[in-house]
């Protein structure tokens, strides 16, 4: 008699520990779908190789930092949608932080935005537009037409914008960046870069600054 119920023990046990690592995997399912994956629709992974500011050789310099403000509400120039991330200067200084360019590519535009101020947009061989705005100045040699290589300097972290050609200190200095993509329609759709970000803010150039 023993000897059966101790059986019938066992295998209750089995059966609770089969349930509760069911459990487990259930909830470890639920979680990973809950948490934002990185999922890279467009392919623009591949043309993505630097994050957009360098980092200085003298490691006491203050970096940047952002966080995830896409699709945020904005009010200047009318009720809108934040379409990109911002990327804050360690230092309120324009002019400090180089920007450079997260892919190769092809300078499709350049020059002056009321919102953008002084802005580079980069087209990346799968298609991407990589916006860069609120500049303090364009490096040399960047302008419409001319190829770009990943990590070329484009420009100066800066605090241009929101007003005629020229305004700058409207806002602290950071460097927004947005990334659209073409639909089949023609019209650009705004992405966010963010999770982008996250996957290479750990592959930067270095500049003596
Ligand atoms: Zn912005």
């Amino acid at each position: 008699m023993l000897k059966r119920e101790n059986i019938v023990v066992c295998i209750l046990l089995m059966v609770a520990c089969l349930w509760i690592i069911f459990a487990i995997i259930l909830l470890e399912a639920k979680v990973l779908n809950l948490k934002d994956r990185f999922r890279d629709e467009y392919g623009l992974m591949e043309d993505i190789r630097y994050f957009p500011v360098a980092r200085s050789t003298d490691e006491s310099t203050p970096y940047v930092y952002y966080e995830n403000s896409w699709g945020d509400a904005r009010t200047y120039g009318g009720e809108r949608k934040h379409e990109g991330i911002d990327i804050m200067a360690g230092e309120n200084v324009p002019g400090k932080y180089p920007v450079v360019s997260m892919t190769d590519g092809v300078v499709e535009n350049i020059g002056w935005l009321e919102l953008g101020g002084y802005r580079v947009g980069i087209r990346s061989k799968n298609g991407g537009y990589f916006y860069y705005a609120h500049l303090n100045s364009y490096a040399d040699g960047i302008s419409e037409g001319k190829k770009v290589k990943a990590g070329q300097m484009i420009g100066y972290m800066g605090n241009s914008g929101y007003g005629p050609e020229g305004t700058t200190g409207m806002f602290a200095v950071h460097l927004h960046i947005g990334m659209y993509i073409r639909e089949k329609d023609g019209s650009e759709k705004s992405i966010n870069p963010f999770p982008y970000l996250n996957q290479i803010n750990k592959k930067t150039i270095k500049y003596k600054y």
